[in-house]
């Protein structure tokens, strides 16, 4: 695996690999990452991850020097899943001074982590086309476990007429059903214990659903129960699955963020 950290070697180490499928990270690798590396290995004939902590989608209330890293351990675990080229870029690499163009998505950027999370999706937008242009990959993938952001991703590419395909992938679970997360790390034990709960209350509302329960109950009924099991729920919703738009009515997105403790939860599944 080739380990490339500014933008000349890059393009050199490009030209020597066939079309390539891209993984954005931000490092901290886990088995969900490492999925997403198998699946682009059945894509192209040459993969390559990038690891990039985006200062730009960090907001001035979020602790970026807390994010975690390890970029030991992060490059042997490319190496071990049959990457070619590592993509590490540091800050100064990807946003040189004096640079004045950022890219805003609305539409599925709006709502929900949209207002959580303010100037969040711009900076993911900005930082994944800088990553689509330098490397000129064919495909990317992204995680279904943001789901918001691959629906960002999705209609930046469409708008933009860049020219790769973006492909999405199923979320990697623990046994008890909690989505992995580089976040995880940092739940308490007790914490730890009570995390699934966010999964299997998106279950319950799907199957409530899909059983005839009008959302707004099925959704309020969830919500509470969390909240009683120590959750702060940011939200808890039914969109439609593109645009993130509300909608009270199947098939759709049921998508949740909920709080134990510092650690932010993110989880989404499919209600049909
Ligand atoms: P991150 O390093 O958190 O920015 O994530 C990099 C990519 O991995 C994104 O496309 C995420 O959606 C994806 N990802 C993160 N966690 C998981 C998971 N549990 N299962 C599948 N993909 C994931």
């Amino acid at each position: 695996m080739r380990i490339v950290r500014d933008l000349p070697a890059l393009r050199a180490e490009l030209a020597k690999l066939g079309p390539l499928a891209l993984v954005p990270t931000m490092g901290a690798l886990h088995e969900g990452h490492l999925s997403l590396l198998g699946i682009a290995r059945r894509q192209a004939p040459a993969v390559a991850a990038s690891i990039f902590v985006n200062p730009l989608q960090f907001g001035p209330q979020e602790d970026l020097s807390r994010y975690p890293r390890d970029e030991a351990g992060d490059l042997a675990k490319l190496e071990a899943a049959g990457c070619d080229l590592a993509w590490l870029p540091s800050v100064e690499v990807m946003y040189p001074p004096e640079g004045a163009t950022a890219i805003e998505v609305g539409g599925p950027s709006e709502g929900w982590e949209g207002d959580a999370r303010p100037g969040h999706f711009r900076g993911v937008a900005t930082v994944c086309a800088k990553l689509f242009h330098q490397t000129g990959a064919a495909v990317a993938l992204f995680g279904e476990k943001d789901w918001q952001q691959l629906q960002v991703i999705r209609r930046m590419v469409r708008d933009l007429d860049m020219p790769l395909r973006i492909q999405g992938c199923p979320t990697v679970r623990e046994a008890d059903g909690l989505a992995l997360s580089s976040r995880n790390r940092f739940l308490s034990a007790a914490d730890r214990a009570q995390a699934p709960a966010l999964h299997a209350a998106l279950r319950h509302v799907a199957a409530e659903l899909a059983a005839g329960v009008p959302a707004g109950a099925a959704i309020a009924t969830a919500k509470a129960g969390l909240a009683q099991e120590g959750f702060a729920v940011d939200y808890l919703a039914l969109v439609e699955a593109e645009t993130l738009r509300e909608v009270s009515t199947l098939p759709g997105r049921l998508i949740a963020a909920a709080r134990l403790g510092s650690v932010r939860l993110l989880d989404n599944i499919a209600a049909a």
